[in-house]
């Protein structure tokens, strides 16, 4: 806090609540551009449901989700369906308005006639969803977990992990929902906010027991009933990497339009909460992503009637201090420097190799001096010395130390790019909004025009005798038109992402007949920047 203004800029900003705080234009700040807008209920169930579209078995976390009021029609229609197909099948359904949380306004349905349409449905749009009815119970209660993930870096992406994260128990013993038990919240919503007002809400000092307790002791306790927690650990890194991947479209829109590329601006981090749900079966569940989890370590504790009390919070303090801790490790300035010395060094001395002399801490660990060839990929520690040799070692240089010698290793463990190659193929949406991105034209915008849109195809050479640029027009402002009357954005006119998606994959649909949609969408995204490519060689020459 600086009540009296600051002159100096700060190396780190920390933001309460998003990216726009304050006015920065340097150093790192640890919320990302639109985050906010990106996680909501809505954008979040749109963002899946494409990658549900593209990869079905891969984005199978997600439940199965439908827009509220505009899809209400095909809810109806395919619960219908699915019913018809499936006569056994007794679904029950959660409805969540958008924007809420800690529970707000959440129901549970049988019926899709049982939608409340009465007001606040046209004027807060919600999103219905399939609810769970077979999740894990752990002393016969529901639960759900909150994990903690930190978004270091969009561009390359970077992604880390916390070890340990909350477990947050419903007070009232699980049943599954039958038309009697569905408004009993406390028996199917974990919200901490909402069965902290149950009476049988415990508070423990044990990180193992009571109604919050650390991810970690239910670990323990599957792993001693013989469950497979390195499986689990597996599935839930890969939900998470799964997740970000759907998000990073979007939220790279957002980015150049704050932060335009080759203009003064600081960098991003943030920490996310993930909401699990594990099913009896173990298979995590995204229940959502949360921009502004909470890192409060203390509770509130009812005195006498009326009367409270901020309380230490063992559990909380136990995860979330070193999310806090080892975020700020992460993104410590100092390390930013030495990383800035070496790229300098490298944009200093061009060329593909060179030699340097290495004195510690290579694989062989013997401290003989070694000629290497380094190539511009290399990932080590480069240090200048007075005669512009180069010293290298693997990890952070041993010399200094300082108070990172004391802390504890690290709870945030990296999980992109470290499993990059596993995740690769499912990031076409994000080559999508890299085209999109190249045609918005002015900086700060957030929509394609019509211009923009009839040079994308131009340029990728899409129109054709069978494709006019009439019929290029005509479908520019069909998506445009329909996504616009859906509300979510009125500031700008034009195209937005989610709609030029759209487009395109109507696109690559008419142009690959009976191909899968992913299969469709890649070759046609392969085109479109093989076409660029070329009319970027002939500008050059
Ligand atoms: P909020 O932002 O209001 O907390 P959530 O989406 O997290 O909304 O839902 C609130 C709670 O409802 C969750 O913590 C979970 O216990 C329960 N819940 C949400 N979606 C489902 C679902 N699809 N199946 C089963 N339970 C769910």
């Amino acid at each position: 806090q600086f009540p009296f203004g600051r002159r100096l800029p700060c190396d780190i900003y920390w933001h309460g609540v998003s990216f726009h705080d304050n006015n920065i234009f340097s150093g790192q700040v640890n919320k990302f551009p639109g985050m906010m807008e990106t996680v909501r209920k809505i954008t979040l169930s749109r963002a899946m449901r494409t990658m549900q579209d593209l990869f079905p078995l891969e984005y199978n976390f997600y439940p199965r989700s439908w827009i509220l009021p505009e899809e209400l029609p095909l809810f109806v229609a395919e619960v219908r369906m699915m019913k018809d197909s499936n006569p056994s099948w007794k679904p029950t359904f959660i409805v969540k308005p958008d924007g809420g949380c800690q529970g707000d306004g959440i129901y549970l349905i049988k019926d899709p006639s049982d939608i409340r349409l009465t007001g606040s449905i046209q004027s807060r749009p919600a999103v219905v969803q399939e609810y769970i009815c077979k999740p894990l119970l752990v002393d016969k209660l529901k639960f759900d977990i909150r994990l903690y993930v930190l978004l270091k870096s969009l561009e390359p992406l970077e992604i880390y992990i916390a070890k340990d994260g909350l477990s947050r128990f419903c007070t009232e013993p699980y049943q599954e929902p039958t038309l009697k038990n569905l408004h009993q919240v406390f028996m199917h919503l974990t919200n901490y906010s909402l069965n902290i007002h149950s009476g049988n809400f415990i508070h423990s000092d044990s990180v193992n027991t009571g109604s919050k307790r650390t991810f970690s002791s239910i670990l323990c306790r599957l792993s001693s009933r013989g469950a497979d927690v390195k499986k689990l650990w597996s599935d839930i890194i890969s939900l998470v990497i799964k997740t970000i991947i759907a998000l990073t479209p979007e939220l790279k829109v957002y980015y150049q339009s704050d932060i335009p590329a080759g203009k003064p601006g600081p960098t991003c981090f943030q920490i996310l909460g993930f909401d699990i749900l594990l099913m009896k079966n173990l298979k995590p569940i995204l229940l959502e992503v949360n921009a502004n989890p909470s890192m409060r370590i203390e509770h509130e504790q009812e005195l006498s009637p009326g009367v409270y009390e901020n309380v230490p919070s063992p559990v909380d303090e136990e995860v979330k201090v070193a999310v806090i801790r080892d975020t700020l490790r992460l993104v410590d300035p100092q390390k930013k420097k030495k990383k800035d010395t070496q790229a300098m060094w490298l944009t200093e001395h061009p060329g593909d190799e060179y030699f340097c002399v290495c004195t510690k801490g290579m694989k062989d660990k013997q401290h003989k001096h070694h000629s290497l060839k380094l190539s511009l990929k290399l990932k080590f520690y480069l240090k200048l010395d007075s005669c512009q040799s180069v010293e290298v070692s693997e990890e952070l240089p041993d010399t200094a130390p300082g108070p990172e010698a004391a802390l504890p290793s690290l709870c945030l463990k990296q999980v992109f790019p470290k499993y990059a190659k596993q995740f690769s193929y499912l990031r076409l949406v994000d080559r999508v909004a890299a085209l999109f991105i190249r045609f918005l034209g002015v900086k700060g915008t957030t929509k394609l025009g019509p211009t923009g849109f009839r040079t994308f195809i131009r340029n990728c050479k899409l129109s054709n005798s069978n494709f006019s640029m009439a019929a290029v027009d005509i479908l520019y402002i069909d998506i445009t038109r329909r996504w616009n009357s859906m509300g979510i954005d009125h500031k700008e006119s034009g195209m937005c992402l989610q709609a030029f998606v759209e487009a395109f994959f109507c696109l690559a649909q008419r142009k690959y007949k009976s191909r899968p949609l992913h299969d469709q969408v890649a070759s046609l995204i392969e085109l479109c920047e093989c076409r660029l490519a070329a009319l970027h060689g002939k500008r050059l020459v």
